[in-house]
């Protein structure tokens, strides 16, 4: 069991003028300058189809980064077909030589396609640099290099043995095949879906979200570079219903590793349950979905910590973080000068494409998601429960642009403050300073989420209080920060309720679903 300590992998600054920064800089403009045709790969095998679909950066989409091979339900089948066929081999192979590839990988990431993995993050996906570091090269190169880790420390879990006897356990990839469905906001996760599966034994399925095909292309690049066999992991682009209706039918289905929507997921399980007699085995259900993520301050709170984490936590990659703070609770006594704070560090906040890396917001992923945010700042517009108090401009003649906006909601229960809306869009909610235990008896029952949320104070009663009442609104609850941010072997990240599975990313929670146990008993 002896593997590299796993270290969270140093965060670069791309400083001006720094090498990093010149690198990244070199990369966006060749890969700008260049059409991709990005074809599904399956076995092994680049598979191109006569439907072309164009990919272009969400902040300037008249500009074509290239186009993806979108594959239909035949594709779907030669993929399970793949797996099925390396699962013969992989999951007969000693766990080292897995894990070596999972950590030539992690090196391959933080070095020589550093810069390629996080360019292709900022274009496709409208990331700023230092977030597309944070995710693309660093989380996922982390997510590996601990997933390797946390491997042995599960091998390691044996049974005791009575006299005459010799109990132990066996740790088996799952009889089948894993379907990985992946989401575009995190490159990180969108890689360690399909590969915390294969790291234990596992074959896989991968179908990337379609507005994050191009960084899926350079992930699937590094696993081949990495030397992952032939169909251990095969990348499909196909439309969802189409892929579920083959994947979630077929006798060797064995588990699901999702991030996405809650209505997505929630489907998934139904369609698991109406074909569960199909199956061989019970598949396992490993999501993460949606949240309506908090910061509840408290009078005591420093007002500008809470500002700031306001700011960051609600507008760091445009609010499109699951755990993005979404809905801020400040007492009234307050809320003037934490206000005036807030306001005067939104006014040096730019917005406009990551290639110029002093924008902080850059445009949100799509045209749907621009028309729900725009539809919703509207309607708080018009409505008397609501106030826009901050931002509120929306354009998409370049990219799909929405500035930061604050809404100021009247009554706790106002539909921003409830509904998920995947944006930079904040709603904050003042409450009087003799009801905090109202407030959050309110907030508590409006979390139908309960993926991340904060308390800012600095009465230790209070904090000790909020944290205790609150001890199911939230999987990752953060005692003055931002709820944004898990680094992997830190937060292991998840949440319950309407949020998911909690089975905690890139930690043995997680990678334990992964594997079937077999005990054997020998009697001497
Ligand atoms: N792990 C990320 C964070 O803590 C969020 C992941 C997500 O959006 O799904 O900010």
């Amino acid at each position: 069991f002896n593997v590299p300590v796993a270290k969270n992998e140093p965060v670069l600054s791309y400083a001006p003028g720094s090498p990093e920064r010149k690198e990244l800089q070199a990369k966006l403009a060749e890969l700008r300058a260049q059409e991709i045709d990005q074809p599904m790969i399956i076995g092994g095998k680049e598979v191109y189809t006569d439907r072309k679909v164009r990919m272009s950066p969400p902040h300037d989409i008249k500009h074509t980064l290239g186009y993806f091979n979108q594959g239909d339900a035949s594709h779907v089948e030669m993929a399970i077909d793949a797996a099925l066929v390396a699962r013969e081999k992989w999951a007969n192979m000693s766990w080292q030589h897995r894990a070596s590839i999972f950590l030539k990988a992690a090196d391959l990431l933080a070095g020589p396609y550093r810069a390629k993995i996080n360019a292709a993050t900022m274009l496709g996906q409208s990331k700023n640099a230092f977030q597309a570091e944070i995710d693309a090269a660093c989380e996922l190169a982390d997510f590996f290099r601990f997933g390797v880790q946390v491997m042995t420390d599960i091998y390691k879990i044996q049974p005791e043995s009575a006299k005459g006897m010799w109990n132990y356990n066996e740790y088996r990839p799952l009889e089948g095949f894993v379907y990985a469905l992946t989401p575009f906001n995190f490159t990180s996760i969108a890689g360690n879906l399909p590969a915390a599966p294969a790291l234990m034994g596992n074959v896989v399925v991968w179908k990337a979200s379609k507005t994050a095909v191009y960084s899926a292309g350079v992930i699937m690049e590094i696993f081949q570079e990495a030397g992952l066999p032939d169909g251990v992991i095969n990348l499909v682009f196909a439309s969802g219903p189409a892929v579920a209706d083959i994947v979630l039918t077929h006798p060797d289905f064995a588990g699901i590793h999702f991030t996405g929507s809650t209505g997505v997921f929630q489907s998934i399980w139904k369609k698991i349950g109406e074909n569960i007699y199909k199956y061989k085995t019970y598949p396992r259900i490993v999501g993460e979905t949606g949240g309506k993520d908090f910061i509840f301050a408290d009078n005591t709170v420093n007002k500008r910590a809470l500002a700031i984490a306001m700011l960051r936590g609600a507008f760091e990659y445009q609010g499109q973080k699951c755990s993005a703070a979404s809905r801020v609770y400040v007492p009234e006594s307050i809320w003037p000068e934490v206000k005036e704070i807030f306001g005067a560090e939104l006014a040096t906040v730019k917005m406009g494409p990551p290639e110029d890396f002093t924008n902080f917001v850059n445009a949100v992923i799509d045209e749907d998601s621009f028309d729900k945010l725009k539809s919703f700042i509207d309607g708080a517009r018009e409505d008397k429960d609501a106030e826009v108090i901050f931002g509120g401009n929306c354009d998409k003649s370049v990219g799909y642009f929405i500035e930061p906006t604050v809404i100021l909601a009247k009554k706790p229960d106002y539909i921003t403050m409830q509904e998920e809306l995947f944006g930079p869009v904040l709603t904050v909610y003042v409450y009087d300073d003799e009801k905090l235990d109202e407030t959050l008896d309110i907030l508590d029952k409006t979390s139908i989420y309960a993926l991340t949320g904060a308390v800012m104070s600095q009465d230790r009663y209070n904090i000790e209080k909020i944290t205790k009442r609150l001890e199911n609104a939230a999987g990752n609850f953060y005692i003055n920060d931002k709820p944004t941010g898990a680094v992997v072997g830190q937060q292991p990240f998840g949440g319950a309720r309407g949020s998911g599975t909690d089975d905690k990313a890139g930690s043995i929670f997680n990678l334990l679903r992964w594997t079937s146990i077999r005990t054997i008993k020998e009697t001497f």
